[in-house]
């Protein structure tokens, strides 16, 4: 907008086009939560008086510096008027003019989207939203906002407007610094009029506002304002926890899990943390960016700070109060501040704390919380430089006997006995895939249970988590197997049949000469039981888990070539070693072996190529060649 425009007293100024859609549905549509206007408008008081609080931090040298901070509500019946004060940093012309302008909060950006696809089914989620200044207009037919800047020199300017279209700029009178927001209420709106309706609101909205907020000539202020971080945790109902959560977020389920602490050394602070139920409840809040709220000394510093808390924890939401942050400090520096380094320990520390005990005092509750938030915690382990065995006992697995359920590290140490000295697991992209991978044969029979990881973090995962509790992690797909079994399969294997080992010779060289350089070799396994083969890495190869990670960083990474493993005790083979020399069924079902264990490892190229050859084979079983 062209400066001189702004500038001629009383001409109207149309708004920006996506205001004037918002001011557009405001106006025109029914509101079951038509109240929380109060509440953006105490909102925007409150963070009016926080700026200046911040201000004076570094510089006194402002319009009434010794005005105390808070809002008032008054309310002048003759003019049918609604009238919400504040003495915070207030508005320049200039300021007026471009805050009021135009939409300033992503959310009601948000919102306006929202509402053209909702089809004007509105009032269940406005209350959700934080739609800011023009929420007024539900209830307005004019809106005047008059308002004093802090700066020394600034002058008084006036802000009205009455409908979707145009706004005006005037000179004011306005002695003291802060703004007023003066609303003529339209005739459905009166009961704004009522004082008791009014704290009503305020308590039930705006209860957490740190600053005191005044309904009428009362002394006593109508919300409990003492920041509820800096109170007793033992004197804190849930109730409250929760209340305040809501006030926070705006989110409109109650958290899934908070936390308080108080601490003095090593460095004081207060906290508050809270794990929001589902992520998307946030969308429309003005908290969806990741980061807590971060004062120091009751001044707020910082509206999203993420220094405080990894970023595996982003998603926990909450206020960081200290003592000890120097009151000089700008919003930049806060991050070089060596209190900062100690706060974000305790922090982190206080937020593991919180999810393991959610663990240990609520397993459904924290399941919910594993099925929202486990893969943060999976990429915590991967990228964690310090310390990651700090979130070992927070993971949660699928395992072969409890394949829909949750399991920790912790319960599967516990159900193995102590005779299993190892943790052992299967890697794949299908949890179904466990049912089926000849590499659980010798698990299934000796009655181990193992844990599933089909997630693409986990291989990275199992970067960093290599041990739990001295319980070396082991892929069941190793080729050489855990020591206890081994003793219990050399057992076993003496028990079995004797079969002719030249018999097997030869037909481990036919399987050869078929399969060629596809493998890296072929030979027989005591390992398997169930299964006809199975493919195994040759020694030195890197490991199956880096494998797939370096197959994920990389596309053109071609997996090492594999050593195809054959079960001699299988009657599939056993019958292979009865095909006489040129027998034409030996290669298609050597072929056809080979590929069922690429399928099973998730390797296969092009599963539907193998139709071709399995109706072959069908055609021969019914001697139809
Ligand atoms: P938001 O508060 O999310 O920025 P609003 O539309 O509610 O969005 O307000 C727009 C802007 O107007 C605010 O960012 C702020 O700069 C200014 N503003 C609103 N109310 C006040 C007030 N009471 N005191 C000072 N500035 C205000």
């Amino acid at each position: 907008m062209p400066e001189k425009e702004t500038n001629i007293e009383g001409q109207p100024i149309p708004f920006k086009a996506e205001t004037q859609q918002l001011l557009d549905i405001l106006i025109h549509s029914l509101y079951t939560e038509q109240e929380i206007f109060l509440r953006e408008l105490i909102s925007n008081a409150s963070d009016a008086l926080s700026r200046l609080d911040f201000i004076m931090l570094t510089n006194r040298d402002v319009l009434d510096p010794d005005v105390p901070p808070e809002i008032r509500i008054r309310t002048d019946k003759d003019q049918n008027q609604l009238i919400i004060e504040d003495t915070g940093d207030g508005m320049t012309r200039d300021e007026l003019r471009d805050n009021l302008g135009t939409i300033a909060r992503s959310g009601a950006k948000a919102f306006v989207e929202a509402a053209k696809e909702s089809e004007g089914n509105l009032a269940d989620i406005i209350g959700q939203f934080g739609v800011g200044f023009y929420s007024a207009f539900m209830v307005a037919d004019e809106i005047k906002v008059v308002s004093r800047s802090f700066q020394p020199g600034a002058e008084a300017a006036a802000w009205i407007a009455r409908g979707e279209d145009t706004f005006r700029l005037e000179k004011a009178d306005r002695d003291r610094r802060g703004t007023e927001v003066r609303i003529t209420l339209k005739e459905d709106a009166k009961e704004y009029l009522d004082e008791s309706r009014l704290r009503q609101v305020v308590k039930r909205h705006s209860d957490f506002i740190q600053y005191p907020i005044y309904v009428g000539d009362a002394e006593e202020p109508v919300n409990r304002q003492t920041a509820l971080w800096r109170q007793n945790p033992r004197e804190v109902e849930k109730e409250a926890y929760q209340e305040f959560y809501k006030q926070l977020t705006l989110d409109f389920t109650d958290p899934l899990a908070h936390t308080h602490m108080v601490v003095d050394a090593p460095a004081q602070m207060y906290a508050m943390l809270f794990v929001p139920k589902d992520p998307q409840n946030l969308v429309f809040s003005p908290r969806k960016e990741p980061g807590l709220k971060l004062f120091a000394r009751k001044v707020l510093i910082q509206e999203f700070s993420t220094e405080l808390l990894p970023q595996y924890l982003n998603f926990i939401d909450g206020v960081v109060d200290s003592e000890d942050l120097p009151l000089n400090v700008s919003r930049e520096s806060v991050q070089s501040n060596r209190v900062m380094a100690l706060l974000a320990r305790l922090v982190t520390g206080k937020a593991l704390d919180m999810l393991e005990e959610l663990g240990a005092d609520s397993p459904e509750d924290y399941a919910a919380f594993w099925e929202t938030y486990g893969q943060y915690l999976k990429e915590g382990v991967a990228v964690e430089q310090d310390h990651p065995e700090k979130i070992f006992p927070l993971l949660r697995f699928h395992t072969s006997k409890d394949l829909a359920g949750w399991t920790s590290l912790d319960e599967y140490i516990e159900r193995c006995g102590v005779d299993q000295k190892k943790i052992y697991y299967f890697l794949g992209e299908d949890p179904n895939a466990v049912k089926y991978s000849p590499h659980m044969d010798s698990f299934r029979k000796a009655d181990i249970e193992v844990l599933v990881l089909t997630d693409p973090v986990d291989p990275f995962m199992l970067m960093q988590l290599n041990a739990y509790q001295d319980h070396p992690l082991v892929n069941i797909a190793a080729a050489d197997l855990p020591d206890s079994e081994q003793e219990e399969e050399k057992k076993e294997q003496s028990d079995k049949p004797e079969v002719d080992p030249q018999e097997i010779a030869d037909m481990v060289l036919r399987f050869k000469n078929v399969l060629g350089d596809r493998v890296v070799s072929v030979r027989t396994t005591h390992r398997l039981s169930d299964s006809p083969a199975r493919l195994v890495d040759p020694e030195g190869a890197p490991e199956q888990s880096v494998q797939r990670v370096y197959r994920m960083m990389d596309k053109n990474f071609e997996i090492p070539k594999k050593v195809l493993e054959l079960n001699p005790n299988h009657k599939i083979i056993h019958g292979l070693t009865k095909l006489p020399e040129g027998d034409p069924r030996f290669n298609l079902v050597a072929e056809q072996i080979y590929e069922n264990t690429l399928l099973i490892e998730g390797l296969h190229p092009d599963p539907v190529s193998m139709v071709g050859r399995i109706q072959d084979l069908i055609a021969k079983t019914l001697g139809e060649d």
